[in-house]
């Protein structure tokens, strides 16, 4: 199975990084895409466009819907045209809304000139703990974020935890995987300029780099991704942050970049 990460931003596009959206290719007729923000513009792109030429079917899982993670949608009828999409929307009690609603609400007027209907699009409401999608055992697990969010993980492979304060419970979640992406959208500094652990940054419902490294640690997965980077963040930025955190995790922490391949084994 590859990765290319399509959009490693959270909340608006900035030094040519886009939001938040994830490809999985695992070859054959599927090809999963983690959450669908800008990032899904590269769908298009090559050689992106060549690795998916023969998926029939995107199966698409969300994390939750605020608009950095699915203002993509709008995007399908030009990335993807007339294949088949499956939508995977958390509803209750993982998070705090109507999946089907929350979805065709948003691909519908008058934000959108057509509705789903008549596309070859499904939306399936996740509810539980687990489904099966393109062969592949998928778990969910509720998180700590505004609205809610879940974390996903796929297989042994990979565990994709956005848009969710820091939580010790993730390291169980996590545990053994190949690959945890998870979001880092503050710095330590920052954490403690906002007023500490239980100030403001934990409760805006994100991450900061130590804790992410000590959840890694305890999950013992092979390696760490940071994701949902803050627009603000230069490259240079970014790659210092890396190198603080592969100190404190003895973890291989990987520098994303936006449409080259992570092979996963
Ligand atoms: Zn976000
Ligand atoms: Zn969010």
């Amino acid at each position: 199975m590859l990765l290319v990460p399509l959009g490693i931003n959270g909340f608006f596009p900035a030094h040519g990084r886009h939001t938040a959206c994830y490809l999985l290719a695992a070859g054959g007729r599927t090809a999963i895409l983690l959450d669908a923000g800008t990032g899904a513009a590269r769908l298009a792109e090559e050689p992106v466009k060549r690795r998916i030429a023969g998926c029939e079917e995107l199966h698409i899982l969300l994390s939750h819907y605020h608009l950095d993670h699915v203002s993509g949608l709008f995007y399908l009828a030009g990335v993807w045209p007339r294949k088949r999409v499956i939508i995977y929307a958390p509803g209750h009690p993982l998070v705090d809304a109507n999946a089907a609603e929350a979805v065709t609400r948003l691909c519908g007027a008058p934000y959108f000139p057509r509705s789903f209907a008549g596309l070859p699009v499904e939306v399936v409401d996740v509810t539980g703990a687990e489904v099966m999608v393109g062969g592949h055992r998928v778990r969910f697990r509720a998180q700590r974020h505004p609205g809610g969010s879940v974390g996903i993980r796929i297989g042994d492979v990979l565990c994709y935890v956005t848009d969710t304060a820091p939580d010790p419970a993730t390291a169980a979640f996590a545990r053994g995987c190949r690959l945890l992406l998870h979001e880092v959208w503050f710095t330590d500094e920052e954490m403690e300029r906002y007023g500490g652990p239980h100030g403001v940054a934990a409760q805006s419902g994100h991450s900061w780099a130590g804790a992410v490294a000590e959840i890694a640690g305890q999950a013992e997965t092979a390696s760490l991704a940071p994701i949902h980077l803050a627009p603000w963040r230069s490259p240079g930025e970014a790659a210092s942050l890396i190198g603080q955190m592969e100190k404190k995790t003895g973890l291989p922490v990987l520098m994303l970049e936006e449409g080259k391949e992570v092979p996963l084994g």
